[in-house]
């Protein structure tokens, strides 16, 4: 198991990769938003040679609010090509896995044509993405349609992506996160972990709400050893560095 932590997107990013470097994490996951970690702002010679200098890997991670769903395809079409751009960067960045988000299309649109248009835009980003030796990895969000159900529906649409799984997302909705670990076993590329009331998106650290920690990483170790991202956004970054030990300690339980 190898545990990253990503860059705030709004703080400048080799500042940011140092904080993550000399917090001896093993890998960075690279937020490439707005708007210090936007695509102009990144000096790519210069994060490549600070990243290997900690021995960092990354992970690559778009903009959760890109409408890759939008019913209106000329936008729909035009976050996919802003994803495009990524491409470059990520595999300069030698990034293998590149987390993109599901978004639903509301209001007079219904769930199956929602699954249609993101799937649509997934399959251009997954053929897309295979030029640049990068795997496309789904990660739902925090919307009542993130479901086991319609995951594995947008699965089978576009076949040859993974899951990411967002224990933090997926304890949302009257969701239980145990069941998504069972249900993604063999298709899950990736983990972000953080912790929240059950009702509100509020990526705390470990121990501050209402996940069972020791049952779910237990479960998680049975068919998992990958890159875990704490993706905690506490501005007092102690509580990042306490539930890196409580996760190391919760993995090396039996
Ligand atoms: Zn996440």
């Amino acid at each position: 198991m190898l545990i990253g932590y990503p860059n705030h997107p709004r703080r400048n990013f080799l500042e940011e990769i140092d904080w993550i470097g000399k917090n001896k994490f093993n890998f960075v996951d690279v937020f490439l938003e707005e708007d210090e970690a936007s695509l102009e702002n990144i000096n790519v010679l210069k994060s490549k040679v600070l990243l290997k200098s900690y021995g960092l890997d990354t992970v690559g991670h778009t903009a959760w609010y890109l409408p890759i769903g939008s019913p209106n395809k000329t936008i729909r079409l035009s976050a996919v090509n802003e994803i495009f751009k990524c491409f470059d960067i990520f595999r300069n960045l030698e990034v293998k896995l590149v987390t993109i988000h599901t978004d639903w299309a509301s209001g007079l649109f219904s769930e199956a044509e929602a699954i249609n248009f993101q799937s649509e835009s997934l399959n251009l980003l997954n053929d897309k993405a295979r030029e640049y030796e990068l795997e496309i990895i789904l990660e739902p969000t925090v919307s009542k349609h993130d479901t086991i159900e319609n995951m594995e529906k947008i699965l089978k649409k576009v076949p040859n992506i993974s899951f990411h799984l967002d224990i933090g997302h997926a304890n949302l909705n009257n969701n239980d996160p145990i069941e998504f670990i069972e249900a993604f076993h063999s298709k899950m590329k990736h983990v972000h972990i953080h912790d929240n009331d059950g009702i509100r998106d509020l990526h705390l650290p470990i121990g501050c709400g209402n996940i069972d920690w020791q049952k779910t990483i237990s479960e998680l170790k049975k068919c998992y050893d990958g890159t875990i991202t704490l993706e905690i956004f506490s501005s007092d970054r102690d509580f990042v560095l306490l539930s890196k030990r409580k996760l190391k300690k919760l993995w090396d339980m039996d």
